[in-house]
């Protein structure tokens, strides 16, 4: 009847009952259509792939979603999953001398990235505020995260003068790319670089306005003239710090997870406990200190906000 034969689409927005896709072959190749989810489909995030028919003025349909690589997924208050976004090559963790890094943080984030199955890529911003002060201790952060197998890159988004900085071009080619990291650190500034025009016309709409049709508080997709795509919302930036189980925290250590079973007592806690591997490890050189204290330190945040909620409730 009314709608096109079926085709093959990409989620760029989510508003909603409806969802923008932007038609990936035959005549409407790039453009974007807003369209109703078939009843039979279960949710739809940001960077899902789907089968969609066009139907009358750049609305259409969704009849299935296809196979998810992976899939970012987000805890409500009551620890259900709630999907935010989908298909994510990499991960990547902005960080930057100022503010100052701390090794807590970052392994929340990697811890995230490991739990969700998607690679993380360690970006220093602001290279340009390394000093003779910091450059030991920045040096020593990089190489101990190089060491676990992290890619790291270091850039600085107030050299560049608006153009996107060639080490971070390269970097989000061909990929799609979240980008995650503690507030000040330099995302947006780097975000700005990459997409000049378009972030900013979507940002400015949503802002000036609080409403209207590119309002949205989700996750969307932006395309990068330079190649590849970023999906960016302001809760995604913040996805290390979202509810997490000491369970994800062991995976989450890639270096911790293989010892995990040979701690001499079954219900080891890890946290100095007799005949702890992890304690083995550390003293043998195998684990650096500050990766193990780093894993105690977010157990125990773990361990005492489970208490506060409990005398809560
Ligand atoms: P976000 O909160 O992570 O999005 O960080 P912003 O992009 O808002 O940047 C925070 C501050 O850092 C702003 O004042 C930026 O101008 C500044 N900034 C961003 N990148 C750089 C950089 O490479 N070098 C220096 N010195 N400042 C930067
Ligand atoms: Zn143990």
């Amino acid at each position: 009847g009314e709608l096109g034969a079926e085709q093959n689409g990409l989620i760029i927005a989510h508003f909603g009952q409806q969802l923008d896709v932007e038609a990936l072959e035959g005549e409407h190749r790039g453009q974007v259509f807003r369209c109703f989810v078939r009843a039979n489909i279960d949710s739809l995030v940001t960077g899902d792939r789907v089968v969609w028919r066009p139907g009358k003025s750049e609305t259409g349909v969704i009849v299935a979603r296809c196979d998810r690589n992976n899939l970012l997924e987000r805890p409500d208050n009551f620890g259900a999953l709630k999907p935010v976004a989908a298909n994510i090559d990499h991960i990547i963790l902005v960080i930057a001398p100022e503010p100052e890094p701390h090794d807590n943080l970052i392994d929340r984030y990697l811890v995230a990235s490991e739990s969700a199955d998607i690679p993380a890529v360690i970006l220093l911003n602001k290279s340009d505020l390394v000093t003779d002060n910091n450059r030991t201790a920045i040096d020593a952060l990089l190489n101990r995260y190089e060491r676990l197998g992290y890619q790291v890159v270091r850039t600085s988004a107030a050299d560049s003068q608006g153009r996107p900085a060639p080490e971070v071009e390269e970097l989000v080619r061909d990929q799609t790319s979240v980008f995650v990291g503690q507030s000040g650190v330099g995302k947006s500034s780097i975000i700005q670089t990459l997409l000049p025009d378009e972030y900013l016309r979507v940002g400015a709409v949503s802002e000036s306005t609080g409403k209207g049709v590119h309002t949205t508080t989700t996750a969307r997709l932006f395309h990068v003239p330079g190649g590849g795509n970023l999906i960016d919302s302001p809760g995604i930036r913040e996805f290390g710090l979202w509810h997490m189980t000491p369970q994800e925290v062991e995976y989450g250590f890639r270096e911790i997870r293989p010892l995990i079973g040979l701690c001499k007592f079954r219900n080891c806690r890890h946290m100095g406990d007799p005949g702890c591997a992890l304690d083995a490890a550390a003293e043998n050189g195998e684990l650096s200190l500050e990766r193990l204290k780093s894993f105690h330190r977010i157990l125990q945040d773990m361990a005492q906000q489970q208490a506060r909620g409990l005398k809560l409730n």
